[in-house]
């Protein structure tokens, strides 16, 4: 089957900071400064509410006020208990056990979290945690809890990107958290004009360096499924495939698999550089290879051959412009 190459996804020329689409995420209430915390508080992040809030909309969302505890409220943790149960109860009155309403809770903001490209979510917050958060056994606290929200959330959708405000502050998973929005957000385009085996096929050439840059195998195990979609398959094959990418990109991609991209884009020109332009982009890839150079410099190099000598694969191709470059999310070592 060929791919119809007018079927495209949204133009990445559309990412920029005047110019950006309505790309929805949920985020913690408090995270934006509401006071939504047990204790009237809130943890305000400048990160978010500054920078990030000129790409996305937010949708705040806090679900121990949803299920009615109010402000102030009585703190909650995670207890384990003898059984293995994990319960999420008052930690001056164990009694008060509020697990099934946040699991309720979650489920019922079912058709609401499917309208979002993403989550960030508040650390170490028995409701809202991803990860490490306080579980108790016999009072002793140790880093391996979930939020109870959290955890339904994920198990619910997880093709979602979530994210923790404490690991945006990581170079490397906040570049990837905002990639997977971006493809998911893509993704949410083609499905809203009308998926057609044309537009799935276009929307994997498109995206198939980035998958690459995570894991090869799986670029090409996708790309078959893909190429054996017909109109009859097309709805399970798009579920798989947008699942299996989703999951796929979690990985942080490792600079020994953004060298092999850069390489196979590098191959895309080899009739049209000389020995010096060949001999300059080797020596920028072993740059970056050894950590003294961040990975815009040899795209941008990249970037400048293509405009001299244009590639149709290339110029579609998400890899070198995944999102706004304002975001300069590729300029940290
Ligand atoms: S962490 Fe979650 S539950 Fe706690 S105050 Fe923030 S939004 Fe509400």
């Amino acid at each position: 089957m060929s791919v119809d190459n007018s079927a495209t996804t949204p133009s990445r020329d559309r990412y920029t900071k005047t110019f950006t689409p309505n790309i929805k995420l949920g985020v913690s209430s408090c995270l934006l400064g509401e006071h939504v915390r047990y204790d009237g508080g809130h943890k305000h992040n400048a990160y978010i509410v500054g920078t990030l809030s000129d790409y996305f909309t937010f949708e705040s969302f806090c679900p121990e006020m949803a299920i009615g505890l109010g402000v102030p409220r009585p703190a909650i943790h995670l207890v384990k208990q003898s059984n293995d149960d994990i319960r999420c109860v008052g930690v001056k009155d164990s009694r008060i056990d509020v697990t099934e309403q946040l699991v309720e809770c979650t489920d019922s903001q079912k058709s609401w979290h499917e309208s979002l490209c993403g989550y960030i979510l508040k650390k170490d917050s028995p409701s809202c945690g991803m990860e490490r958060v306080k579980l108790y056994t016999n009072n002793q606290p140790r880093r391996e809890g979930v939020g109870i929200y959290a955890g339904q959330l994920i198990k619910n959708l997880p093709y979602l990107p979530v994210e923790e405000e404490g690991r945006l502050g990581d170079a490397r998973l906040r570049e990837n958290f905002i990639q997977r929005v971006y493809v998911l957000y893509r993704w949410k385009s083609c499905v809203s004009q009308g998926l057609t085996p044309s537009i799935l096929m276009n929307f994997h050439s498109q995206h198939k360096l980035i998958i690459m840059s995570r894991d090869q195998n799986k670029a090409r195990t996708l790309g078959h499924l893909v190429a054996q979609v017909t109109k009859d398959s097309l709805d399970n094959v798009a579920n798989q495939y947008i699942n299996e990418l989703m999951i796929t990109l979690k990985q942080v991609a490792s600079v020994g698999n953004h060298v092999n991209v850069l390489q196979h884009i590098q191959g895309y020109l080899k009739r049209q550089l000389d020995a010096a332009d060949k001999a300059e982009l080797c020596e920028t890839l072993e740059q970056y290879r050894f950590g003294n150079l961040p990975l815009i410099v040899p795209i941008t190099l990249l970037k400048h051959h293509f405009r001299k000598a244009p590639n149709e694969f290339i110029n579609s191709s998400y890899y070198m412009n995944p999102y706004p470059a304002e975001m300069k999310l590729l300029n940290s070592l």
